[in-house]
């Protein structure tokens, strides 16, 4: 019998719990009563369970037989600000905050597999259930690997699931090597000398200097980057001036960056501040650089993604399983994981009638897909628990 077959008993409570995590959506770092859920939970199925990690993070242990390997599986629990608009009777109850990322759909999935586990007892070795608060916002990851994450719980191989609307429901995806781009900000703050706009000789004009930058920021992908790797540079925001007759003292601007390996991203990262200082000095105007917080290429490991994709067929069979031709273009902090630890981040597709893009106010989480993502984790743990 397939893990899929006995977990189906699981079913029934596990759509039950994700949409009671749907209705109940807590932002990055304040996932109070997620985290509080989430670790009961698995204290009741014998789990050893610490909390804390990353200010809201939980870690489930669990050991059975006498291996001495361990596996991280990790799931988000982190929801968006965003005013749900699905009309569901699960909808979120606090308006303005939304699950639009199926991110209780991943927690419900790695429950699920944890009772499994618990009560089947049928690996050899250690899982740690990684609980991950943040991953929208504030690099939750990051945040929880700083608190110990693997010093703590130590993993040979750490893997992590996303579900995605416009991939077939209960497709697997793998690729080997970068999946998600790298992303990188800056908030430029241009100081130069206001005054009227008919004597620009005594002005320093921050307007003229800011759009020098943003042409000039253009040359960054064309002329710096090797003509066979990509990159994109974005001016999101500039801002500046009241009124026609009057030269601003200031301008802001914010710019995007992403990449798609860490060669790339560092290349932007080094030479977008240095460009837009320099512009800047030229026209006699001050720059004021703010790094923003971005996450880095995820890059996964070649072994790992080939062996997680093997199980995936013994999963659900070899035609439900696909090779992803391209990286997306979002960010992920799971890469933060990836740099610690070999492993794979692999998607789950979870396409339904009414499937709306993820973080759009009519996206819900498939409930179709839960047990699929489950079974996966209990077959990915015991196998790798098993291999040598
Ligand atoms: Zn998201
Ligand atoms: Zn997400």
């Amino acid at each position: 019998m397939q893990t899929v077959e006995r977990m189906a008993p699981l079913q029934d409570e596990m759509i039950a719990l994700r949409q009671h995590l749907h209705a109940h959506p807590e932002l990055g770092l304040e996932e109070y009563n997620t985290s509080k859920l989430v670790a009961s939970l698995l204290e009741g199925w014998g789990f050893n369970v610490a909390t804390g990690l990353g200010k809201t993070g939980v870690v489930g242990t669990l050991s059975n037989g006498t291996g001495r390997k361990a596996i991280g599986l990790r799931a988000d629990f982190d929801a968006l600000p965003i005013f749900e608009e699905t009309g569901l009777p699960y909808a979120s109850k606090t308006p303005g905050l939304m699950h639009a990322c199926g991110h209780d759909g991943h927690t419900s999935m790695l429950l699920a597999a944890a009772k499994y586990l618990a009560e089947s007892r049928s690996f050899d070795g250690t899982v740690h259930l990684i609980f991950q608060p943040a991953e929208e916002n504030f690099g939750g990851a990051k945040l929880m690997i700083d608190d110990g994450l693997f010093d703590r719980f130590p993993c040979d191989a750490v893997f992590g699931m996303h579900n995605m609307p416009d991939l077939e429901a209960g497709v697997f995806g793998f690729k080997e090597g970068t999946l998600f781009a790298n992303a990188d900000g800056f908030d430029v703050l241009l100081t130069g000398r206001g005054g009227h706009a008919s004597t620009p000789e005594l002005t320093q004009d921050p307007i003229v200097a800011g759009a020098s930058i943003v042409m000039a920021l253009q040359t960054l992908v064309s002329r710096n980057l090797d003509p066979m790797e990509a990159g994109v540079v974005t001016v999101g925001v500039f801002q500046a001036g009241r009124a026609s007759n009057a030269i601003p003292q200031s301008a802001s601007l914010t710019v995007d960056a992403r990449a798609f390996t860490p060669e790339v991203a560092t290349l932007l990262k080094r030479r977008i501040p240095d460009l837009i200082r320099l512009q800047a000095e030229s026209l006699g105007v001050t720059a004021t650089i703010t790094e923003l917080t971005g996450y880095p290429v995820l890059v996964n490991d070649v072994g790992m993604t080939q062996f997680a994709r093997k199980i995936a067929v013994n999963t659900v069979g070899a035609a439900r399983v696909v090779d992803l031709k391209r990286p997306y273009t979002g960010a992920e902090d799971f890469s933060y994981m990836l740099q610690k630890r070999p492993g794979s981040y692999l998607v789950l597709g979870a396409k339904a009638n009414t499937s709306q893009p993820l973080h759009n106010p009519g996206y819900d989480f498939n409930d179709q897909v839960l047990l699929t993502g489950a079974a996966y984790w209990a077959d990915l743990a015991q196998a790798f628990l098993a291999s040598t």
